[in-house]
């Protein structure tokens, strides 16, 4: 599949993230931006508190069962912030105070981790697994946070050190998870019993059950998702689809929605 840009270069879409197929059902105006103009916004605070969380969540189940502890997970996370600093934000913080503020938040939320899980009774099958996966003529890549063995099955988790939603949007939360249950029982043969959203900030866990059912279902909902981006792609057509994601989009001010409303 190809895409031309403005400038004529051919760009071409081999693969597909689950976070990009979420992009484009949520608003193809979105996916456009980031995954065929692949216009970069500046990093957020929030960005960098996920990035460098996630890292010292990896880490803390390299560490023995006993040693898995908040000053561990915090000691973690300083270390992955100064790796990470100097090279991915290296202008995030206009001073130290401000960096020592954000640092200090973020272990609050980290904090909160060991107030959903004790992570000394649990051993992850996997962390951080690279997936790669063709699902019918797509090609799909992504990496999953977490995979363990629940007492009914496997469990996929997805860390979030941001705030949950409200319950009546959390299954559309589950898109990109279920994404990742497709690809797991491709790889694996085995078939995910349970999803599970872990939101650091609240802290607030979302948990559903999943079947091989509405994983088929969801192999159908992403061939038709694939069919419907190369066709947007064909015709240059990528409908923005304002909704209240708007509100924290990076792309609004050059969002064809918007033009000449701000
Ligand atoms: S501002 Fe809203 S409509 Fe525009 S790209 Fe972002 S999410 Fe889509």
């Amino acid at each position: 599949m190809t895409a031309m840009t403005d400038s004529a270069e051919p760009i071409l879409l081999q693969t597909l993230s689950p976070s990009r197929a979420a992009d484009f059902k949520v608003c193809p105006q979105l996916f456009k931006f980031r995954a065929i103009d692949r216009i970069e916004t500046p990093p957020t605070v929030h960005q960098a508190r996920g990035t460098t969380a996630h890292l010292a969540l990896q880490r803390l189940f390299d560490e023995p069962a006993r040693q898995r502890t908040p000053e561990r997970l915090y000691d973690l996370f300083r270390s992955a912030w100064i790796e990470l600093r100097d090279d991915e934000y290296p202008e995030l913080f206009a001073t130290i105070e401000e960096e020592r503020a954000w640092g200090v938040e973020s272990l609050a939320i980290l904090a909160n981790y060991f107030g959903v899980e004790d992570p000394t009774a649990l051993e992850p099958l996997d962390r951080e697994l690279d997936m790669l996966e063709t699902v019918g003529d797509m090609t799909i890549r992504g990496i999953l946070d977490r995979m363990e063995e629940g007492p009914d099955g496997l469990i996929i988790t997805d860390y979030k050190t941001g705030s949950a939603p409200p319950e009546r949007y959390a299954i559309p939360a589950f898109f990109a998870l279920k994404i990742y249950g497709v690809l797991i029982r491709r790889r694996t043969g085995t078939t995910p019993r349970r999803l599970r959203l872990m939101y650091l900030n609240g802290p607030t866990v979302y948990e559903i059950p999943v079947t091989d059912a509405q994983l088929d279902a969801m192999e159908r909902q992403l061939e038709a998702l694939w069919t419907a981006i190369n066709r947007a792609i064909e015709t240059e057509r990528f409908p923005p689809r304002p909704g209240r994601l708007c509100d924290w989009c990076a792309y609004r001010d050059m969002c064809p929605a918007f033009a000449g409303s701000e």
